[in-house]
């Protein structure tokens, strides 16, 4: 029985376990997968521990996925360009990381929400990790504009400058919620911890093209004041992060296995319906 496991602190409220335990159960693979909670200073020693003990692949969740990137001994291009680990696999050549947040996310939008990125328009709310993440797979989507906007505007505009060179015809760029300008979005994705505190992130109306989807990488909070608010300002359509949390963990679940599940039947019944006003 090969282990894995999810790394954090807290882990106890996540749904990991579950996913995965239902991704072996549908692919036929003999594995166990276990909540870890590390210590806040004690990481690497726990990973370490982990590994000695016939840990096979670690995913990794706040507060811990800088420590990650930085204890890998091999990076994937994507973790490389995210600056964060979600990731570990162990194996005789060392630990490598890898990143799955941001291909869990495309992956939600064009496959599961019916929303291509390709020719679109995007704007992503957020500079964090999260955010960070989420980068080169949307420009690598292929969408026509990709805007970046942050509270703190100093910060979206520092992140943009790591993934210029990534964005090849994308038009990409980057600022502050008040200089978004008045150019609507087919797609608005809340990158933001806003929704933790019951906030909105303090964006245009006018940022909704006819059509929209408003997506909120939140997930557990039904509905989100970002998504409440979007929908007020004329979006036609919203979902939650709950998507990309299983995305990401089937893009893992392929790395550690070699096979992707079917992520639909373990998807459908933790989706929250979408807001109807
Ligand atoms: P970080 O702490 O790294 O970043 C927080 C970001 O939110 C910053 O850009 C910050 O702006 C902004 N922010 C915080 N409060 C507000 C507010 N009231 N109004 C506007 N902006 C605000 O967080 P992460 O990037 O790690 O996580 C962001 C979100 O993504 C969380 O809700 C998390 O749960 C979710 N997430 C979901 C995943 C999934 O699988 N569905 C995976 C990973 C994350 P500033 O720079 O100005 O402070």
């Amino acid at each position: 029985m090969d282990r894995y496991a999810l790394i954090g602190h807290p882990v106890a409220h996540s749904k990991s376990p579950a996913i995965h335990a239902a991704f072996a159960a549908q692919t036929g693979q003999a594995m166990s997968y276990e909540r870890i909670l590390a210590p806040l200073d004690g990481f690497v020693d726990t990973v370490r521990a982990f590994i000695n003990e016939g840990g096979r692949g670690m995913n990794v969740t706040v507060p811990f996925k800088l420590e990650a990137f930085a204890l890998a001994d091999q990076l994937s291009p994507r973790a490389r360009a995210a600056g964060a680990v979600n990731t570990l696999s162990f194996g005789a050549d060392g630990i490598h990381g890898d990143n799955t947040d941001g291909v869990g996310l495309v992956r939600d939008l064009v496959a599961n929400l019916d929303c291509p990125l390709a020719g679109r328009r995007v704007l992503l709310l957020g500079a964090g990790g999260a955010a960070r993440g989420a980068l080169q797979p949307l420009l690598d989507a292929g969408p026509a504009r990709l805007h970046l906007a942050n509270r703190t505007a100093a910060k979206a505009r520092e992140l943009a400058a790591h993934f210029t060179q990534l964005a090849g015809s994308v038009a990409f760029s980057a600022g502050g919620f008040d200089d978004i300008g008045s150019d609507p979005f087919d797609v608005v994705i809340n990158a933001t911890s806003a929704s933790l505190s019951a906030a909105a992130p303090d964006i245009p109306a006018s940022v909704y093209a006819p059509g929209a989807l408003a997506y909120d990488m939140m997930y557990g909070i039904e509905p989100t004041a970002f998504l409440r608010a979007a929908l007020a300002a004329g979006a036609a359509r919203t979902a939650d992060g709950v998507g990309m949390l299983v995305e990401q963990a089937a893009e893992s679940f392929l790395i550690w296995r070699g096979v992707r599940p079917d992520t639909a039947p373990v998807l459908t019944p933790l989706r929250t319906p979408p807001v109807v006003e």
